[in-house]
């Protein structure tokens, strides 16, 4: 059990004074692993005006002092990295060896690609008779959802801080507890108090106490699109800057070229990482109606391999869903496909067999889905995928741009000059060629209500500056 009872403000661990607390459950076994601190609108207050006091001296660091602070960041998350892994599969239900590489390696990459970023990274460039110089935003606010906890957290915290902005970190009230260790961290390597601020709650006190507050300058917001459109609505009051990193329905688009084998089975592997909850998931799988049988076949095999279990036990492919809550939005879905009419290929809403606890659901497949169902449409966030028959290149570029979404997708051809131009004709923010790996310097953000703004690399601090011209 861990029990936290204080929130981390202006460098210190500070009762809070919110009352309550949240408890943390464990996906697996349904019991509370954790608990924390229900923060209020008084906490983000006091976390505010410590930012805001922050700011000015943190802006004014040399630039090799924040790369130094960011390298040690880094330290301290590999350092913790086993137990930052074993807390998110307990909290978030995520397989131990997916955790240890993804939920707690993800966050040492890409506080570790800062450091060298920020050492070559313009800050002033001449136009003419200006100089154009970037500057640290000011107080960033982010608030994070539980899928990849620290990763989101990581996305927005390394590069504030190496932009030269003060934070405070709202995290998901699903899976908070790897927050409390990110905090541990900080305090240990020395930042600076008030540079770091971390606050528990509820996303509809906390989250929308920091998109209200006139000391916030942004947020920086990652989670479902219901509550990104009410964070903008919030910050609106202040005209604060509002960067959303929201939902997905992202298309693996594999042309009739392509290696049918590979496409199919890597796009099964990717829908169903971390159980589906992965936001930027291939959950569509656009096929040639000429090959939807035989996709169907490979797929029903892939899927197979995705045995369920325990996600400490350390054989599952596949641990629970996140929550009660979420496990019956899947089911729900799942539900709704069979009566749209789509053809179950495997799965389906029965619990699966040996699991008593936890929040399983069966790996699920259907196929002969149209883009006007509404598990065509509208994002699961389990392991459940859509497999969309199209009848030409045409054809299967509309499918994948019919929905809402535009955050990630897929394109597969034995024609390497074909599937970038397909790639190309996508509206989504980061499109995989036959399989291309996961680059933490790349710009990561979606289209449409996917959301605005980009995380990661070079674009990820971007975001944090303002840009100020001086005459000469
Ligand atoms: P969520 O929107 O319920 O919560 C996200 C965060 O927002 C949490 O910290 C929550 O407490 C807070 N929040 C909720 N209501 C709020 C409000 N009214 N004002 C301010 N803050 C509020 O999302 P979730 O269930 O934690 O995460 C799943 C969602 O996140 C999915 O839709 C998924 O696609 C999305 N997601 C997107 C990305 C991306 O990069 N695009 C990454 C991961 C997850």
């Amino acid at each position: 059990m861990r029990v936290h009872e204080q929130l981390y403000i202006d460098g210190s661990w500070v009762a809070p004074l919110g009352k309550g607390s949240i408890d943390v459950v464990n996906a697996s076994s349904e019991e509370v692993m954790g608990r924390v601190p229900r923060g209020n609108e008084q906490d983000v207050d006091r976390a505010a005006r410590a930012a805001s006091a922050a700011f000015e001296p943190w802006a004014a660091t040399p630039i090799a002092e924040r790369a130094r602070y960011l390298e040690q960041l880094k330290d301290g998350l590999a350092a913790r990295s086993d137990e930052i892994a074993r807390t998110i599969a307990g909290e978030v239900g995520t397989p131990i060896n997916i955790a240890r590489s993804i939920q707690a390696g993800l966050p040492v990459t890409v506080t570790g690609s800062y450091p060298a970023l920020l050492r070559e990274f313009h800050f002033e460039e001449r136009v003419g008779n200006s100089i154009i110089v970037r500057e640290p935003l000011g107080v960033v606010g982010a608030i994070t959802p539980w899928n990849y906890p620290l990763h989101q957290a990581m996305g927005k915290i390394a590069p504030a801080l190496a932009a030269g902005c003060t934070v405070i970190l709202k995290p998901s009230a699903v899976a908070p507890l790897n927050a409390f260790i990110l905090a541990e961290i900080v305090h240990q390597i020395g930042l600076p108090p008030g540079v770091f601020n971390l606050v528990s709650g509820a996303g509809a006190v906390v989250g929308e106490a920091l998109a209200r507050h006139p000391l916030v300058d942004m947020i920086s917001f990652t989670g479902s699109t219901v509550a990104g459109r009410r964070v903008s609505e919030v910050a609106a009051s202040t005209i604060k800057r509002v960067a959303l990193e929201l939902g997905g329905k992202s298309p693996s688009v594999v042309l009739d070229d392509a290696d049918l084998q590979k496409a199919v089975s890597h796009s099964v592997s990717n829908c169903f990482l971390n159980s589906g909850q992965t936001c930027s998931a291939w959950t569509r799988l656009l096929v040639s109606r000429k090959q939807h049988a035989q996709a169907i076949e490979i797929a029903r095999t892939a899927a197979a391999k995705f045995t369920i279990g325990d996600p400490l036990a350390g054989q599952a492919r596949l641990g629970p869903l996140v929550s009660a809550e979420q496990r019956e939005q899947v089911l729900g879905y799942i539900r709704r496909g069979l009566e749209e009419g789509a053809q179950l290929v495997t799965g389906g809403p029965d619990a699966p067999e040996g699991l008593p606890r936890g929040y399983y659901v069966k790996p699920t497949i259907f196929a002969g889905v149209r883009s006007d169902m509404s598990i065509a449409q509208e994002e699961i966030f389990g392991p459940v995928l859509c497999i969309m028959p199209y009848e030409d290149e045409d054809d299967a570029v509309r499918i994948a741009n019919d929905t809402v979404y535009g955050l990630a997708g897929a394109v597969w051809s034995g024609d390497p000059a074909r599937a970038q131009r397909v790639a190309r004709r996508l509206r989504t923010g980061q499109v995989d060629i036959n399989g291309g790996k996961f680059n933490a310097l790349a710009p990561f953000g979606g289209y449409k209500q996917s959301g605005h703004g980009r995380e990661l690399g070079k674009h990820g601090l971007e975001e944090f500056l303002e840009v100020k011209s001086l005459q000469t």
